[in-house]
């Protein structure tokens, strides 16, 4: 294998076809929505891509979108980085984490986009004014429409905001954004419209405080309400879980058919395999893993697999979740440990030659969804993706 990877390690498919089919899905909805200002199509890129890998991902959305959101001021500088060394027309970046003054500097210079949540953001002006910077630094500023999360409160609209009329000659005001708290978790959005309006209260407000050139861009749909709240798309979406082809919760599936009428196609972007380290025969009697918690009640083939909780495999599926092997499913034995599985391969497989399982993806008719390995690990698949091990290596696949 290439690389400098083990040959013995498990690794990360990413279907460039079905990333692309889950970006034509957010753009026909703009199209569906009939006339109007063209939409921007955003990318959240955060959490290594939803674990899938930055670097790796990078290249095959570029081309596909017209924002890339980040969560770090590194990520945002590696994009232009990515473009210069590539040749590419720069597109808009915007880094929608926590960002020091400093970086903020560096920010502008490279013309990234920053978001502008609290009053450390006050600081920063006077230290962009020192860097003598050729143009202001572009920011949108964030209200908090009820997440309490980051962004001005209504309360702090326009009183604290007041810094950002008197920097004009460092900060540009571009955009408004907000961030909704649980379009995903029901499927009446009461609370989403309350926030719609505070939104819209806040923006008032900013740009009667502020006076931009142009009206700024407004942006507070993520995937959920980009899909079942076509009221909340504004000029730009920002799609994180749904542009890797995962459905943010099976509320929103349920929401999508009654808005859209049907349930649109999302494409699982990720797949991941290994190949076994061992298949043999455990005799009837055989304990498998640590604690002895599960024994062989007859004859039973085993495969270890090279994976485990290190890689991103949760402990708590010990027991629960199955694997797939030549389209078959082989139950998890006993625990999940650091860098090993073991699975039942006994009708999965004629002999003991290396076997290839499928930990999440399709193999033959049968599929283990992120959303099934995230339910035995009694968690979301937001946070399983996440957690897939930085270190595992990802390939794409056409
Ligand atoms: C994570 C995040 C998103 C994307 O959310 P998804 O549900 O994954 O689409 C959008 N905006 C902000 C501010 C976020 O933190």
């Amino acid at each position: 294998m290439a690389g400098g990877f083990p040959a013995c390690a498990s690794w990360l498919e990413l279907s460039a076809p079905a990333l692309r089919h889950n970006v034509e899905v957010f753009r026909a909805l703009e199209a569906a929505a009939g006339t109007g200002p063209r939409r921007s199509m955003g990318a959240v890129l955060k959490g290594n891509a939803y674990g899938h890998g930055f670097r790796e991902l990078l290249p095959l959305v570029h081309p596909l979108v017209d924002i890339l959101y980040l969560i770090n001021p590194q990520d945002g500088l590696a994009v232009r980085a990515y473009e210069r060394e590539h040749g590419l027309a720069p597109r808009q970046v915007l880094v929608i984490g926590a960002i020091g003054p400093d970086e903020a500097v560096a920010l502008a210079r490279e013309g990234v986009d920053a978001v502008v949540a609290d009053l450390s953001w006050r600081e920063a002006g006077a230290v962009l004014r020192a860097a003598r910077l050729e143009r202001p630094l572009r920011v949108h500023v964030h209200v908090d429409t009820g997440l309490g999360r980051e962004g001005f409160t209504l309360e702090q609209i326009p009183r604290d905001t007041g810094f950002l009329a008197e920097a004009r000659d460092v900060f540009e005001l571009v955009g408004v954004l907000s961030h909704f708290s649980n379009t995903e978790d029901v499927t009446e959005q009461e609370y989403a419209l309350a926030q719609l309006e505070a939104f819209e209260t806040g923006l008032g407000r900013l740009v009667a405080q502020l006076s931009p050139a142009h009206s700024p861009q407004r942006h507070i749909a993520a995937s959920a309400a980009s899909l079942v709240l076509p009221r909340a798309r504004y000029e730009a979406l920002r799609v994180g879980i749904s542009l890797y082809g995962l459905w943010p919760s099976t509320e929103t599936r349920l929401s999508a058919r009654l808005v859209l009428g049907e349930v649109p196609s999302l494409r699982p972007v990720l797949s991941w395999r290994c190949r076994s380290q061992v298949v043999k025969w455990l005799p009837a009697g055989s304990y498998v893993g640590y604690g002895c918690t599960y024994r062989c009640s007859e004859p039973t083939r085993i495969a270890v697999l090279p994976v485990g909780y290190f890689d991103g495999y949760p402990r708590l599926v010990s027991g629960k979740a199955h694997v797939l092997v030549n389209g078959r499913r082989c139950p998890v034995l006993g625990r999940v440990m650091m860098n090993h599985l073991i699975v039942d391969v006994t009708r999965a497989t004629a002999d003991e030659r290396p076997v290839t399982a499928t930990l999440l993806g399709h193999d033959g008719d049968e599929t283990v969804s992120a959303e099934a390995l995230a339910g035995w690990a009694q968690t979301i698949h937001y946070e399983l993706v996440t957690r897939l091990g930085a270190h595992l290596r990802r390939v794409v696949v056409d």
